[in-house]
């Protein structure tokens, strides 16, 4: 990695950072207000008619579900917040473990062109979450106007180096630049955001194993998991059909044996396709749009969504809405995950958990 010696090395970043984006750029994924960490088993007796997050928005309700909102919310919490946490425990658990055992650390290396403030502060606060738990973390920083050859030059020494066990590199790349050129440069045993073709391709075919999973998707199974979610033979809905999210989303529910409908937006009848749904996940972009009447009795919500809006009340103008609207849709589904709070926390210890796999892996630990 000779020619990166010579830029700053410092951080990273990852799949997190493509809701920001979404999110016109007004969001801080590293300092979305969250409730209090709570002991995850703890936490799973305590949240059922739990209270409502205070950042979500007022979703005006329509009449056909005003009769079915009558009662308070009773929909459990699934606090992201608080099982990332307990995840990033375990993974530094897991590091020590190896660091001890076989002098190895893992390393996560962060490719980031221009002088974006979001970008630079999606990288810090990634950085943040490596140091946190054990991984070094390495940044090589490019001026905007660097040329694609430079980059991929990079990508190389990083696909070259044993200390780098991921790679990231930090979207939206300037426009004179082929992102697909670029994340296809990343040797797919690297791939921690798990974007590669070939790692999508495993993930969609029945027995083959992606080296990597996407961050955002692994982290709502994952709290499907964690929460005691029965996925097989369940119906599934999934909303948005990004290759980032919603794709991935509905590929993984499917390899647990859920019946998986993917509603995008020339889908002509989506609430009653989500209406019909035991488990929801909702990555599209839209405020609110996901309605009370478009839920399920009993169904669990994942909202992946991020999006900002409107507040005067708020010191910023704006506070972070999911695509669910919370306020009904909590007093219909059996659990529900908060915006913020919910999958976003997931999104970085997924990939914190991902460069230990990778690093685990290329080095036979067990
Ligand atoms: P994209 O814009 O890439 O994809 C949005 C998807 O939603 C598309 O498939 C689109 O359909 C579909 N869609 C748009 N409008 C409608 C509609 N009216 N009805 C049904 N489907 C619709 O977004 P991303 O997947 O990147 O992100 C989605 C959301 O998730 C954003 O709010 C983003 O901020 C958030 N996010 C959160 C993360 C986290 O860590 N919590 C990580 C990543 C994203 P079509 O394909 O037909 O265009």
């Amino acid at each position: 990695m000779a020619s990166a010696a010579s830029s700053a090395f410092t951080a990273f970043t990852s799949s997190t950072d493509y809701c920001s984006r979404r999110a016109k750029r007004a969001i801080q994924i590293g300092t979305l207000q969250v409730r209090t960490v709570r002991n995850h088993t703890t936490f799973l007796k305590t949240t059922i008619n739990a209270h409502a997050p205070t950042t979500t928005s007022s979703c005006p309700s329509s009449s056909v579900i005003k009769s079915a909102m009558a009662t308070e919310s009773s929909a459990k919490i699934i606090d992201g917040k608080s099982v990332a946490k307990e995840i990033r425990e375990e993974i530094a658990a897991e590091i020590l473990r190896m660091k001890e055992s076989i002098g190895i650390v893992p390393g996560l290396a962060v490719v980031l062109v221009g002088d974006r403030k979001d970008s630079a502060t999606y990288v810090r606060n990634k950085k943040k979450s490596c140091e946190a738990v054990g991984i070094n973390s390495y940044e090589v920083r490019l001026p905007e106007d660097s040329s694609e050859q430079e980059v991929l030059k990079y990508i190389s020494d990083f696909n070259d180096d044993p200390s780098v066990h991921g790679i990231l590199v930090q979207l939206p790349l300037p426009s004179h630049m082929n992102e697909q050129n670029v994340l296809n440069a990343v040797c797919i045993e690297k791939d921690v955001d798990g974007f590669h073709p070939l790692n999508i391709g495993r993930l969609a075919m029945r027995d083959r194993e992606p080296l990597f999973v996407p961050c955002t998707p692994k982290g709502c199974i994952e709290l499907l998991h964690r929460y005691g979610v029965d996925i097989k033979g369940k119906r599934a809905a999934v909303i948005g059909r990004s290759n980032i999210v919603g794709m991935p989303a509905a590929l993984l529910l499917q390899r647990e044996d859920a019946t998986v409908s993917i509603i995008h937006s020339r889908t002509k009848n989506p609430e009653e396709i989500t209406r019909e749904a035991d488990i929801v996940i909702s990555a599209v972009g839209q405020p609110n749009m996901v309605r009370g009447s478009w839920i399920k009795h009993g169904s669990v919500v994942i909202d992946v969504g991020i999006n900002p809006v409107e507040d005067a009340k708020n010191p910023r103008g704006y506070r972070l809405v999911g695509d669910v609207c919370y306020e009904e849709a909590s007093k219909i589904a059996s659990a529900i995950t908060p915006v913020p709070g919910g999958v976003g926390p997931m999104t970085i210890a997924m990939l914190l958990s991902n460069t230990l796999i990778s690093a685990k892996r290329v080095n036979n630990f067990k």
